[in-house]
């Protein structure tokens, strides 16, 4: 007889693991118990030593599919003479680390459940087990378990208190456990909110982390209200779909992308659209791809039939604040906009907005990191210290470091209106007590501006470290491809705070954890009235032509669209240099270059230009336009004199816009060639928002792999500003 002690780390509660280890326990013929710890999951096991070394086996080969094992220690015990296997209550919360998991969207079965007019839970939209259900967003403190949850107030019925406690059942042990008699309820009849969404009315629908702003996403003029109400002028609505068909229906939909459209984080995945669906052009205007999920919980799938096959599913929230959760603030906050509600009692403790996807360079690459993977950690395959880092300004989340593990926080938002702070400091508050985190420094960015900067000075008695905004991105991408030598970093991005106090963004580093050098940046131009030029590229054109053509600037056709007064106050600017920032930014070309085009001369939301930019970019052409490298400058004069060149000969728009993407790659391998050549470094990180452009990704990557660079990109944290906490806390974390 052997008696042995398994911990094992990791993704390993509330996904099922202690019915599965008892099962197998069980099925080896051994004795002992099994319970869940505020480390993870603690196993003792009993029985001869063959039987002992198969349960180990099945123990590390067979684990749920949810589960992640990312340690496991197994110590010899004496023999105890236990002569059953059984689960053991949660001991108490102690100060280890626990991984908490994220929330799942509805399996299979359940969906069987609900959908089957003689089971139990017929209908009933909360139908969840151990596979599936709410998890981050109803945990209010761990061990996960049901006491602390906001479950706890709905105690269980009979019925389910014996599912509960049988450890043969797919709900044993199944924390967020209900059943229409006992469980939470909605206050609207379903049939009802069908009847109105039907009639063209935009619901409020509170869901799994937050309400989303639902319309029947084939009702043009729904949806053209939903977007007058909720000003938001031009930026994309995700859609919900009945089922994959619908998808396909509306989408052109890649094997990979089914993969992730049905798994079970079910985010919201960037796809082509196809023309002509019955889908409103006021969803995304202007846009051939569009964002859709599925639904994720059993609410969701309930939404749908009685010809209702696809829906508008916007956040809750009034332009850029955080998603709204609870039933009393939702009438003062989205009043405005829902002409009805659909509400239910079951509390969300934590807000978590949509994970938004796009499947590009051969897997699943995260734009938004919320539901599904927040508050999931990343393996980091080193230790690190314990730390901070409060993350940038746009799209901001912020990042705890602890053991081997960086912990993002969900997508916080634009930290610009006293709304999101708030959510900011109540999920770090949140985030620090689950996993016991107590950080030695704060991590920031340089920008003094950023509310993040203000947050972190505002922290007394802790170190703080700040971080240059691209070095962070490069060392996001380093950390989660688990680098750690010297890289060759190449951040195409919008706007970082350079450490000369101009505006970064086509920068090449090198760099590790430890610090970075600027080997080479785009050549400086003027930006006119600062933020305004983020908001209208027409200026940022302007500034590149005359920085090409000096005061000789060709009249091209999108010049006539500019009112001359305006043109003259920027003309104006630019020649006396006042409210000028430099800049190197590659989002700015790309503005620049989309204006020239005429495609856009002020834009609705961030990336806009650039992202119709990619949508007009014809196929197939592969010839770049001419550059210029000086020293660390890179010149792009004779790209826009070239692009200015073409327009007036009358060259298609898509293939311009074509070959300036072939420009940006040959650019990445020419300044990368030349590092490599002085440094013999191989290794090539991707990083910065321009990189959500699926064409400029997947080009760089290409041409750089032809070159025989190893290429790394984002995939796990985004590529944008959500990804800079991660980078400035390995920053943080490795400097002494
Ligand atoms: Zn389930
Ligand atoms: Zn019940
Ligand atoms: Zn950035």
């Amino acid at each position: 007889m052997v008696r042995r002690r398994i911990r094992a780390r990791g993704i390993v509660q509330g996904v099922g693991f202690r019915p599965f280890v008892y099962r197998i326990a069980r099925e080896h013929g051994l004795a002992g118990w099994v319970a869940n710890s505020p480390a993870g999951v603690t196993v003792e096991v009993e029985g001869d030593a063959a039987s002992v070394g198969r349960f180990l086996d099945s123990f590390r080969r067979e684990a749920p599919a949810l589960a992640q094992i990312d340690e496991m220690a197994v110590e010899d015990l004496a023999a105890a003479g236990d002569t059953e296997f059984v689960i053991r209550e949660s001991g108490g919360a102690d100060a280890e680390f626990v991984l908490v998991p994220p929330d799942i969207a509805t399996c299979a079965e359940c969906r069987g459940d609900f959908t089957d007019p003689a089971n139990r839970r017929y209908l009933y939209p909360f139908t969840n087990c151990t596979n599936c259900g709410p998890r981050y967003t109803i945990i209010e403190d761990i061990p996960y378990d049901r006491p602390f949850t906001t479950m706890s107030v709905f105690p269980m019925c009979a019925e389910c208190q014996r599912e509960y406690e049988d450890p043969g059942d797919r709900r044993f042990h199944a924390q967020p456990n209900a059943c229409p008699v006992c469980g939470p309820r909605l206050d609207v009849p379903l049939e009802e909110v069908r009847g109105l969404l039907r009639a063209g009315q935009i619901i409020a629908i509170k869901g799994l982390g937050g309400f989303h702003l639902a319309c029947n996403a084939e009702d043009d003029a729904a949806v053209r209200r939903l977007r007058e109400r909720k000003r938001r002028s031009d930026k994309p609505f995700a859609l919900m779909a009945w089922d994959l068909a619908e998808v396909e229906r509306v989408c052109l939909v890649s094997e990979d992308e089914r993969a992730v459209l049905t798994g079970a984080r079910r985010p919201i995945v960037i796809l082509d659209r196809r023309p002509g669906t019955g889908i409103s052009e006021a969803v995304a205007p202007g846009n051939n791809t569009i964002g859709v999920m599925l639904p994720y919980t059993p609410l969701h799938h309930l939404l749908f039939g009685d010809g209702l096959n696809i829906l508008v599913m916007t956040s809750g929230n009034i332009s850029e604040e955080p998603i709204v959760s609870r039933n009393e603030e939702a009438p003062a906050r989205l009043g405005g906009i829902a002409d009805a509600y659909l509400t239910h009692n079951r509390g969300i403790r934590t807000r978590v907005d949509d994970s938004v996807v796009r499947v590009y360079a051969g897997r699943e690459r995260v734009i938004r990191r919320s539901r599904g993977f927040a508050p999931l950690a990343i393996d980091l395959g080193m230790p690190v210290r314990q730390v901070l880092a409060v993350g940038a300004e746009l799209k901001n989340t912020f990042c705890l470091t602890k053991d081997h593990y960086a912990i993002p926080s969900q997508h916080i938002g634009d930290l610009e209106n006293f709304e999101t702070l708030e959510f900011f400091e109540e999920t770090l508050e949140h985030m620090r007590r689950f996993f016991r985190v107590e950080p030695v420094a704060v991590a920031h960015d340089l920008h003094p501006g950023y509310l993040s900067t203000r947050i972190a000075q505002g922290m007394s008695g802790i170190p703080r470290v700040g971080v240059q905004h691209h070095h962070a991105h490069i060392a996001a991408c380093m950390a989660e491809n688990h680098l750690r030598e010297k890289v060759i970093g190449v951040a195409f991005d919008g706007t970082g705070y350079g450490t000369d106090g101009q505006v970064w963004g086509g920068e090449f580093l090198v760099c590790d954890f430890a610090g970075f050098e600027r080997r080479g940046h785009f050549r400086y131009v003027p930006m006119a009235g600062g933020d305004q030029a983020i908001r209208e590229p027409w200026r940022m054109a302007l500034a590149w032509l005359r920085e090409t053509f000096g005061g000789a600037v060709p009249e091209l056709p999108f010049l006539a669209a500019i009112p001359e007064r305006r043109r003259a106050v920027v003309e104006a600017m630019l020649a006396g240099g006042v409210q000028i920032v430099a800049t190197s930014s590659c989002g700015r070309l790309f503005d620049a270059v989309a204006a020239m085009l005429g495609l856009r001369l002020e834009t609705n939301f961030e990336g806009q230009a650039a992202i119709e930019l990619e949508a007009v970019a014809a196929p197939g052409v592969h010839e770049p336009y001419p550059f210029e490298v000086d020293g660390a400058a890179i010149d792009l004069r004779p790209v826009i004199a070239r692009i200015a060149g073409e327009l007036r000969q009358g060259v298609p728009g898509p293939v311009i816009a074509a070959r300036f993407h072939e420009t940006i790659a040959a650019i990445a391998v020419e300044v990368c060639g030349r590092i490599r050549a002085a440094d013999r470094l191989e290794r090539v990180c991707l990083s910065g928002g321009t990189f959500q452009n699926r064409r400029l990704a997947e080009r760089c990557l290409d041409s750089l792999v032809c070159h025989g660079f190893e290429v790394y990109l984002h995939a796990q944290v985004p590529p944008n500003d959500g990804g800079i906490s991660l980078g400035q806390a390995v920053i943080a974390s490795n400097a002494a």
